[in-house]
């Protein structure tokens, strides 16, 4: 006996010796939540993902389509089953789409586009031609436009710089672009701001075409018919509904006129097939083009002009269209007014398997198996939202429209918003606000890579490493640490994050699904099964990990946010920023000196044109030492903070609360109501979507951008800005800071 009771006693101890720590709960709670994570990985089961994908993707589901309606009913559905209060939000918005669509090149070798995608036998759903989409972009302008045409490159600012330096002027002419490099809507936004009259866009084969790879049905890739459609709405400006900015696009909401609707293309566009492209890059005369411009189309490039015209007319429909949002909420026990929201969107542009249902139905089975739990008697102590968006691809439609709709309730409420979308087979990426680091990290560490047995943080730490340039290999040796990447735009998080301060995450998996479906018909059950994720084994694996991130936010005693990773983060901003102009003053005296020294002149093939750039005025020395003495506060603040963290655990629950309500709140102490230089509807100060980039971010924007656009009185004036907003921040943690030591 005494000898069992030995047995015993070494292994509670050694039980205690482990005993299991999360960020944020009691080792108590933690063990309790683990165990309850445990089964929540053995509810998930990879055949329902493939089944509600079936359904989800058997016909086209675009905003408008009844499959569109009938997709937001079946997952309305599930989720009563699952036993959420469920409801079907609908707005009405503006989206266009097509009546004409018809592009020719005229001359002596005239060309008709096909602008047509071929249906193929071993891809079920790519002959359902009656409720496709016709390929187009969606706010491009009604035009009916006879030019020239001019190969821009990617149709970036920097690709106008070098066309001025060849001579070449687009003023008047149609641009021909090729699809990558900026969001497409950047394109046609700068070739209209240099006086073009019309944009086309491709897809080149050394994109995502035959030179990346095998093409559709042999092989994962674009096939030279397929057309990626898209939106090109200027929602760098505002997305959501052109005609109701800034709030929810109701039945009875004011709307504007749509010639007062800024964000709609001001210039006809259209995206067309490498097929397609081939005879109108063919007529192109003029400069051959740089080597980095060229493709893998078996031509020589040349910039144009071409002397033949090309003719482009489009007519589009500009009714209002009805959107289904699904919101389902399970209520938390303690804390029903604090909200943890998860979405994806469930419109695609034609049947949409892997953009948006691959997130989907890894966010429905999560859902499904928290409800299973909470049946056995898991308790909640937050409300958990679960979201299914609509209108996403024409311009985050569903999302922005009921975060301006819900804005005062989820300023007080919204403790996370979490989003996914596209999700393939490979290594998790994860963006997001800073503070969440941490939190996301002790998440990647304990979910399993379905291929390889390890955690999803040791694989990304691997191909991290081994994909690492030599330079910079040394630094991350040993790091396992994933970066939280900053948001741009791209997906749902734009309402919550840019414009309502809400701390945001977006994970998905990716990089060994890659193919050439994107935006067109055979983004289709059959393409995604044998190149995406043949068993929708990262799926679920997705579930675990959004899963946990829903489960752990909701039942935390002290919210996971870290203010010190924050503050570091931001202080690599601010170095970058003064590097960024230091670097731009050193480049800006050697050009000019090259300029007045006649070196671009005696460099280059007197018999080609090619002008030196033009002399730039010199960069001014801004004043940081405001927002350095800010940040210099909220580094002593933020570590006096997070090194008591781990304490606050072991506070009374009344000031477990009040700190709480302070940490999730802190992310609004970012936004300026003011909002960004020219577009006021972006208010959060660390993070925009670039305005000539488009999905790329731009962080700390009001001054990044301002020194890029060479505005030294803007930059000086948002450094002023950025440090009030780092002002409040600090004054958040200050308050929480006292709440930890003022514990009775
Ligand atoms: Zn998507």
């Amino acid at each position: 006996m005494k000898c069992l009771n030995l047995f015993i006693l070494s292994l509670l101890l050694i039980a205690s010796s482990h005993a299991q720590k999360l960020m944020g709960f009691t080792d108590t709670n933690a063990t309790k939540q683990i165990d309850w994570e445990k089964q929540f990985d053995a509810q998930l089961n990879a055949h329902n993902l493939d089944t509600w994908m079936q359904f989800l993707t058997s016909h086209p589901h675009h905003v408008g389509s009844p499959q569109d309606k009938a997709n937001a009913e079946y997952m309305a559905n599930l989720f009563k089953q699952w036993g959420y209060q469920t409801e079907i939000v609908s707005y009405d918005v503006l989206f266009p789409t097509p009546l004409t669509r018809s592009l020719e090149l005229l001359g002596s070798n005239p060309y008709k586009a096909k602008l047509e995608e071929a249906t193929l036998k071993e891809d079920r759903t790519s002959g359902q031609k009656s409720e496709q989409l016709p390929s187009y972009n969606a706010y491009s302008a009604d035009g009916d436009v006879t030019a020239q045409l001019i190969f821009v490159n990617r149709g970036t600012p920097a690709d106008y710089e070098e066309l001025d330096r060849m001579g070449i002027d687009v003023k008047g002419k149609i641009v021909i672009a090729k699809y990558g490099g900026s969001w497409r809507g950047i394109k046609p936004k700068v070739a209209a701001e240099h006086g073009a009259v019309g944009c086309i866009i491709y897809s080149d084969p050394a994109d995502d075409g035959y030179v990346q790879g095998d093409v559709y049905p042999e092989g994962a890739y674009r096939p030279k018919d397929g057309v990626q459609r898209g939106s090109v709405m200027d929602m760098p400006v505002y997305p959501g509904d052109p005609l109701t900015p800034g709030v929810g696009a109701t039945k009875d909401a004011k709307r504007l006129d749509r010639s007062e609707a800024v964000t709609i293309m001001k210039i006809p566009v259209l995206p067309i097939s490498y097929e397609d492209a081939l005879p109108l890059l063919q007529s192109l005369h003029g400069p051959v083009a740089p080597s980095s411009w060229r493709g893998g189309l078996p031509i020589t490039y040349h910039v144009g002009p071409s002397t033949d015209n090309v003719h482009l007319k489009l007519k589009f429909n500009w009714d209002l269209k009805p959107l289904y949002n699904v919101i389902a909420k399970l209520s938390g026990i303690e804390f029903p007014d604090e909200w943890i929201i998860r979405g994806n969107h469930h419109d695609g542009w034609v049947n949409g398997a892997e953009d948006p249902i691959s997130g989907m139905v890894a966010e429905l089975e999560e859902a499904r198996a928290i409800g299973e739990l909470v049946k056995k008697g898991y308790k909640l102590k937050r409300t958990l939202v679960y979201c299914a968006w609509d209108g996403e691809e024409p311009s985050l439609l569903g999302s922005t429209e009921w975060s301006e709709d819900h804005q005062e309730e989820l300023r007080k409420k919204a403790v996370l918003y979490l989003n996914t979308d596209s999700n393939s087979r490979g290594f998790i990426g994860a963006s997001g606000s800073h503070t969440l680091e941490p939190f996301f990290n002790e998440i990647a560490d304990a979910v399993i890579d379905p291929q390889t047995g390890v955690s999803i943080q040791e694989r990304k730490y691997a191909s991290t490493l081994v994909n690492a340039d030599k330079a910079s290999r040394t630094k991350l040796i040993g790091n396992k640490n994933i970066k939280l990447g900053a948001l741009g735009a791209g997906s749902d998080w734009s309402g919550f994050l840019q414009h309502l301060g809400i701390a945001s995450l977006n994970l998905g998996f990716g990089g060994e699904g890659d193919g050439g479906e994107y935006h067109s018909i055979y983004d289709s059950y059959d393409h995604y099964i044998r190149f995406g994720d043949p068993g929708f084994q990262y799926g679920v694996a997705l579930s675990k990990t959004a899963g946990r991130v829903m489960m752990r936010m909701a039942n935390a005693d002290v919210l996971p946010f870290d203010v010190n990773i924050f503050y570091k983060t931001v202080n690599d901003y601010v170095t970058e920023l003064k590097t960024l102009l230091d670097n731009t003053r050193t480049q800006t005296d050697e050009e000019n000196n090259m300029i007045r020294d006649s070196l671009f002149d005696l460099a280059k093939d007197p018999t080609k044109t090619y002008h030196a750039p033009k002399i730039k005025d010199a960069v001014p020395f801004l004043n940081f030492s405001d927002l350095e003495n800010e940040m210099m506060q909220m580094k002593n603040r933020t570590e006096e903070f997070q090194k008591q963290y781990g304490d606050a655990t072991r506070l009374p629950v009344e000031k477990q609360n009040e700190m709480n309500q302070i940490l999730y709140q802190i992310e609004r102490s970012l936004i300026n109501e003011n909002g960004l230089p020219r577009r006021a509807w972006y208010k959060h100060e660390i993070y925009a979507p670039g305005y000539y980039t488009g999905y790329g971010v731009k962080t700390l924007p009001g001054i990044r951008e301002a020194i890029e656009q060479r505005n030294w009185k803007e930059a000086q004036d948002n450094i002023e800005i950025v440090s009030k907003t780092i002002d409040q921040y600090t004054l958040q943690v200050q308050k929480a800071m006292g709440v930890m030591i003022n514990k009775s």
